[in-house]
C-alpha cells in the first residue's frame, strides 16, 4: 500500500477530513496539521464546510489557530466564510494566510463562474504568504513554495520534519490508483508554469504527498508522482488537440472516449452521501436509474463534469473562444 484514502488520522500531525465534494466521499479532502498550534491546509467547499467544522469540533480543533489556502479556487476557498461564522458565534477567531498573488483573487472570487453558473462569496483579511514564508505551528514549520501552473496564485506547503509536501491541486487529480486526471484547469492554467513547477518541486526531498483530489500518498508512489504527473498532462493536452482537430472540444462524450481509450483510468467506485448529488443525477442525460444499478455512475458523471472544466482551461490556454 502506498496511498491512504481514508479520512481520518494519517501520521502524528496530520488528519485527512473529507469535505464530500459536491456530496461525494473520497474526492476532496483538507488536512488539519497539529502541533504546539492546529493549522488547517484548504476550507473545503461552502457545501463542505458544515462538515469540516463538525469534524474539526470532534476532534477538539475548531477553531483551528490556522487556515492556510493552497489557491483561491472555490472549492478550496469557498469554506472560509462559514468556518469563520461559526468561530464568531463562539467568540473565536482564526487567521487565513493565502499566497499574496492569491489575494485579489480572494477579494473577488467572481471568476469561479468559469466552473459553475452561481455567485460565490468574496473572502478579505487574509495574511500574504511569499516564496519561502514560514509557518510556524510550535513543533512544526511549514514553508511557502509557489508552485503556478494550475493556477497562479497557487502555493505547495513543506514539512521539513517530516518531510512531506501539501500540494493542494497543483500536480492534479489521483482520486485511485490508476485514476489520475491532470491539473489542466481554467481559468488561469500554464503549461510552462506548470513544467517549471515540477523541476522546482524535483528539487525537494519529499517522502510523502497530500492531494486535496485526494489522499495521503508515499513511497514508491510519492517518488514517481512527478513524473506520472507530468505523463497524464501531456496526454490529456493530446486528446484535446485530437478533439479540437476534429472540431469536437464541446462533445463530452467524444472527450471521455478519447480519454478512457487513451488514458485507460482504472475508475474507483465512489459513494453519493447528499441528496444534492442524488438530485442532480436525475438530471444528468436520465442517469438515475443507471446510477442506482451501476456502482461506477457517479465516478463517469464526475469523469465527465471535469473533463467539461478542463476543456474551458485548455480553451483559454489555446485562445479559443
Ligand atoms: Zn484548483
Amino acid at each position: 500500500m502506498t496511498s491512504i484514502r481514508e479520512p481520518g488520522k494519517i501520521t502524528d500531525n496530520i488528519t485527512l477530513i473529507d469535505f464530500k465534494y459536491e456530496g461525494v466521499a473520497g474526492v476532496g479532502g483538507v488536512y488539519l496539521v497539529e502541533a504546539g498550534k492546529k493549522c488547517l491546509i484548504d476550507s473545503g467547499s461552502k457545501d463542505g464546510a458544515p462538515h469540516v467544522v463538525k469534524t474539526l469540533k470532534e476532534l477538539n480543533a475548531f477553531p483551528p489557530d490556522y487556515v492556510i489556502l493552497t489557491h483561491s479556487h472555490w472549492d478550496h476557498s469557498q469554506g472560509v466564510p462559514l468556518l469563520r461564522k461559526k468561530a464568531s458565534q463562539e467568540q473565536k477567531s482564526f487567521e487565513v494566510f493565502a499566497s499574496e498573488k492569491a489575494i485579489p483573487l480572494l477579494e473577488d472570487q467572481s471568476y469561479n463562474e468559469v466552473f459553475k453558473n452561481k455567485t460565490f462569496d468574496n473572502i478579505t483579511d487574509i495574511f500574504p504568504l511569499k516564496e519561502g514564508d514560514i509557518v510556524d505551528l510550535d513543533g512544526l514549520t511549514l514553508k511557502t513554495i509557489d508552485v503556478p501552473g494550475h493556477s497562479k496564485d497557487h502555493i505547495a506547503l513543506y514539512d521539513e520534519s517530516n518531510k512531506n509536501i501539501f500540494l493542494g491541486d497543483s500536480i492534479g487529480i489521483k482520486i485511485g490508483d490508476n485514476a489520475f486526471l491532470s491539473p489542466i484547469m481554467p481559468p488561469f492554467w500554464n503549461t510552462d508554469d506548470f513544467y517549471a513547477t515540477l523541476e522546482k518541486l524535483k528539487q525537494i526531498p519529499f517522502d510523502s504527498v497530500c492531494l486535496d483530489h485526494f489522499g495521503y500518498i508515499f513511497g514508491d508512489e510519492a517518488k514517481a508522482i512527478l513524473d506520472e504527473s507530468r505523463t497524464v498532462t501531456d496526454q490529456e493536452w493530446r486528446i484535446y488537440e485530437v478533439a479540437e482537430q476534429n472540431g469536437k472540444l464541446d462533445d463530452l462524450d467524444f472527450l471521455v472516449e478519447l480519454f478512457m481509450r487513451d488514458m485507460r483510468p482504472i475508475i474507483p467506485e465512489l459513494k453519493v452521501e447528499k441528496f444534492m448529488m442524488r438530485f442532480m443525477l436525475g438530471f444528468i442525460n436520465s442517469l438515475r436509474k443507471i446510477a442506482r444499478k451501476e456502482p461506477f455512475a457517479v465516478a463517469n458523471i464526475l469523469l465527465k463534469t471535469t473533463l467539461e472544466m478542463k476543456v474551458k482551461g485548455y480553451k483559454i490556454a489555446k485562445g479559443i473562444q
